[in-house]
C-alpha cells in the first residue's frame, strides 16, 4: 500500500538548518518513517537563507531579525517554495516545529525576542493552511497520529 506524504519540517526529521545550525529531532521519527513517506522541507533555506543565520520573529507583518533588518521576502519566498512542492506531492498534511516564524501554527513569538508566544502562525503555515493544508506542530503528534489513523481505517 503506498504511504500517505507528509510535508515536515526538515529540522524535525534532524537536519541541522536551524537558525543557530542545530536541529530539532523528533523522538517518534522511526514510528513517523514506518508509517509515512516524508517530505522534508525547510523555508529558510527554501526562501534563500544561509544556515547559522540571525534568528528572526514576526513583527506586525513583516519579519525581522534580532538585529533589525527586514527579511519578510526571503521568508515569504519560503513560504511559496514550501507550497510548490506540497502541490507538486499533492499533499494533504504537513508537520511543522511549533512557534517558528516560518513552521509555526497556533502561537508563534511575540516579536520581542524575549521568548513569549502569542496567537498566529508562521509564514509558511499560514500559506499551507490558506492552501487547504492540514498542519500539525510536533507538539500535537497524538492527534496526528489520531486523525490519520482514523482515516485509514475509514478508507
Ligand atoms: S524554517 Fe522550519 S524547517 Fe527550517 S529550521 Fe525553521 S522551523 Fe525548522
Amino acid at each position: 500500500m503506498l504511504k500517505e506524504k507528509i510535508l515536515i519540517s526538515a529540522c524535525l526529521l534532524g537536519i541541522p538548518c536551524r537558525y543557530d545550525g542545530r536541529d530539532n529531532k523528533i523522538k517518534n521519527l522511526t514510528l513517523l518513517q514506518e508509517q509515512f513517506e516524508l517530505i522534508p522541507v525547510c523555508p529558510e533555506q527554501l526562501g534563500g537563507l544561509s544556515t547559522p543565520r540571525c534568528p528572526c520573529e514576526i513583527q506586525k507583518n513583516k519579519v525581522i531579525s534580532r538585529e533589525g533588518k527586514d527579511y519578510t521576502r526571503e521568508f515569504q519566498k519560503g513560504a511559496e517554495e514550501s507550497l510548490k512542492l506540497a502541490k507538486q506531492w499533492n499533499i494533504k498534511t504537513a508537520l511543522l516545529k511549533a512557534k517558528s516564524p516560518s513552521c509555526g501554527f497556533g502561537q508563534i513569538y511575540d516579536g520581542s525576542f524575549s521568548r513569549k508566544l502569542i496567537t498566529g502562525n508562521g509564514l509558511t503555515a499560514a500559506l499551507l493552511e490558506k492552501e487547504g493544508i492540514q498542519i500539525f506542530s510536533e507538539t500535537e503528534l497524538d492527534k496526528f497520529f489520531k486523525k490519520l489513523y482514523n482515516e485509514l481505517t475509514i478508507k
